[in-house]
């Protein structure tokens, strides 16, 4: 393949583009906040599922209180009803039964009064762990918002220097000719995003080999205008000079 000098060192420049354009999308793929991001909603995953228990530790002492207040609701009935039977008999057996009813049904709520201020601690104590959870939560959602806040702003600017890199390498291979612009894209492919290398001081700049013997003589002999490959690599090899010919 033919290109002049000046064509052929356009490659370098499309090159350096290509490879910053290749290292920032490496640095999108990459950026620091992904791992600190993963390792929070593991911690949030965690806090949802303790809140879970705790909510239904919280609900079952709920539940329990409710019970035994309806309990000692019923029994307070049963005592104002049996109250009211004592003032109205004149009966000494009735007296006598209703005033024991009475004497139980008071140690009955006296009993269930005590349950119900152990049940009210546990719900207090239920409460206290479901804030504390929403706490540490509410610390993990903030600590989220803020790293994914820096994460897009990291996005945004590598963004921008993209578009540029972008823009500029559109600037360059339009003026290198189609298919040189081909053979070089080729070569990228199958070179590890290296398609075109200085050659200098007879080494090769794409895969670091140093020219000698026939290998070296070939490049010598080249055309100014031949577009000449590293024999090792196969990368284009662009002659300036600092080549060493
Ligand atoms: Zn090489």
């Amino acid at each position: 393949m033919k290109a002049t000098p000046a064509e052929q060192q356009e490659l370098l420049r499309l090159q350096s583009v290509d490879t910053r354009l290749a290292q920032l999308a490496h640095r999108l793929g990459v950026l620091p906040q992904a791992g600190a991001l993963g390792e929070l909603a593991t911690r949030e995953d965690a806090a949802r599922r303790v809140r879970a228990g705790a909510v239904g530790t919280l609900e079952d002492a709920r539940a329990e209180l409710a019970r035994l207040e309806s309990d000692v609701a019923l029994v307070e009935a049963r005592i104002v009803r049996d109250g009211d039977r004592l003032t109205h008999t004149s009966s000494m057996k009735d007296v006598n039964a209703l005033e024991s009813e009475l004497a139980s049904l008071r140690k009955r709520r006296s009993d269930l009064e005590d349950q119900e201020l152990a049940v009210m601690e546990r719900v207090e104590e239920a409460e206290r762990a479901v804030a504390e959870i929403d706490y540490e939560h509410d610390g993990i959602a903030a600590e989220r918002a803020r790293l994914e806040a820096e994460r897009d702003e990291a996005a945004a600017g590598i963004a921008v220097e993209r578009d540029q890199s972008e823009r500029d390498r559109a600037a360059i291979a339009s003026a290198v000719p189609e298919p040189l612009l081909a053979f070089y894209e080729q070569r990228r492919a199958r070179g590890g995003g290296i398609g075109a290398a200085l050659l200098s001081r007879r080494t090769c700049g794409g895969c670091t080999i140093t020219l000698t013997g026939s290998d070296l003589e070939d490049v010598r002999r080249a055309a100014y205008d031949d577009v000449v490959q590293c024999p090792e690599c196969d990368r284009i090899l662009v002659r300036t000079d600092e080549s060493g010919l």
